[in-house]
């Protein structure tokens, strides 16, 4: 699929260019650069005959209106050729469950990687296990052994790349090609390198779904959530969309669209701050293992070199073994780092996490407390400062 921009040209550019072209329509937005934000529910049709025939570019609020179709359009460029349609969901978490609805019947069985977002799992045991779909977790390293787990009924894979809190990076393109030599379909949570640093479609995965409230948003005041699928699973995605109802508040549409245009600086900013924090962590005598793909002794880091170009603002790293009270002065003394869910904004976060509890294909025991990081848009000497504080309260403590 090709895209016009502003001169009607087929749009030639890289990600960088159609992040900031694509979508664009001057003369409909009267030489505006961005879209109006439009809250409608009614279209009204000029003739009866219009009417019968829903003539029009657009018929109904829910089914779109210029706000989303600029911000269709910018995605679909970004995410390439294989994309054959993007829709849109008032959150990260409903982008998923729309697309396990628009894929699954019930009798299906379906596979889930291990590391998967807990929301993830919480609604395929819950719903989906109500509704007569069998979910089977397996190891996010299991690359093509996945076959072994394959039933005649395993209809869909879901994989997500890396875990947004462990970092295990599955071999995608491995998995994607078991699971279509057996009329599989793999979708994927690229919510942490985002379409940019990461082109799944391009990679083997059929839908690939974001939770734009994270980088897309990119400014914590939004959720948000988008699905991106191939010729070959958009029309079940879109068809799934339109019985669920599902769609998104024209405000929220505008911050999207409005976030994207700045994404690739941002995440090159995220990119380079995280890294720098990752290498000074792994220096520190408190940690002793930094999660990061990008580093070249996380054990995903040849996957990571091979299918992203680029690395975001979040990894994990594992303290000394030490009681929750030291844990607990190191959060309570840090500043620049706060303390809350959700990542992908301009600030710095830092949240502790224990995936042992919830795992059922492979074993959490890192050796010692755990803590997610964030690193935002601060200065780097500034976030250091901030954390060798926290360390001092928790060797202290
Ligand atoms: C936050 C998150 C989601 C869910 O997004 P919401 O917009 O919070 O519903 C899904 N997947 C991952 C990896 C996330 O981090």
């Amino acid at each position: 699929m090709s895209f016009s921009g502003d001169d009607g040209a087929e749009n030639p550019h890289k990600a960088e260019t159609l992040l900031v072209t694509a979508g664009r329509d001057t003369k409909a937005q009267k030489g505006f650069v961005n879209p109006p934000v439009v809250h409608g529910s009614t279209v009204l049709y000029p003739t009866a005959e219009d009417l019968h025939a829903h003539r029009g570019e657009f018929q109904y609020g829910r089914r779109g209106t210029p706000t989303t179709k600029a911000l269709q359009e910018a995605l679909i460029a970004l995410e390439g050729p294989q994309c054959a349609g993007v829709g849109i969901a008032p959150s990260g978490l409903a982008a998923i469950s729309t697309t396990l609805l628009a894929v699954l019947k019930s009798g299906d069985h379906l596979l889930v990687c291990d590391n998967a977002y807990r929301p993830t799992r919480n609604f395929c045991n819950g719903m989906l296990a109500r509704y007569g779909v069998e979910t089977t977790y397996f190891d996010p390293l299991i690359g093509a052994g996945i076959a072994a787990m394959f039933k005649p009924n395993t209809r869909a894979v879901v994989v997500e790349a890396p875990g947004s809190q462990s970092f295990e990076m599955p071999d995608i393109p491995a998995i994607a090609s078991v699971a279509h030599a057996r009329g599989a379909l793999v979708i994927d949570d690229n919510t942490w390198a985002t379409p940019l640093y990461h082109r799944s479609l391009e990679l083997g995965v059929d839908i690939s779904m974001q939770a734009a409230t994270k980088y897309i948003g990119g400014h914590s005041d939004i959720m948000f959530g988008t699905i991106s699928a191939n010729a070959r699973a958009w029309p079940l995605v879109a068809e799934a969309i339109q019985l669920l109802g599902v769609c998104a508040g024209p405000d929220d549409v505008f911050l999207a669209l409005r976030g994207l245009r700045t994404l690739s600086v941002r995440l090159a900013q995220h990119h380079k701050s995280a890294i720098e924090m990752a290498r000074w962590l792994a220096g520190r005598p408190e940690v002793i293992s930094v999660l990061h793909p990008a580093l070249e002794s996380h054990p995903g880091h040849a996957i990571w070199k091979r299918d992203f170009t680029g690395a975001s603002g979040l990894f994990s790293i594992v303290l000394q073994p030490k009681p929750q009270a030291a844990v607990d002065a190191l959060l309570d003394t840090v500043k620049l780092f706060g303390m809350g869910y959700s990542w992908g904004g301009f600030e710095s976060l830092v949240i502790p996490f224990d995936c042992a509890p919830y795992r059922t294909a492979t074993t959490w025991a890192p050796g010692g407390p755990s803590l997610r990081l964030h690193i935002g848009l601060e200065n780097v000497e500034d976030l250091k400062a901030d954390l060798e504080r926290g360390f001092a309260a928790f060797n202290a403590a």
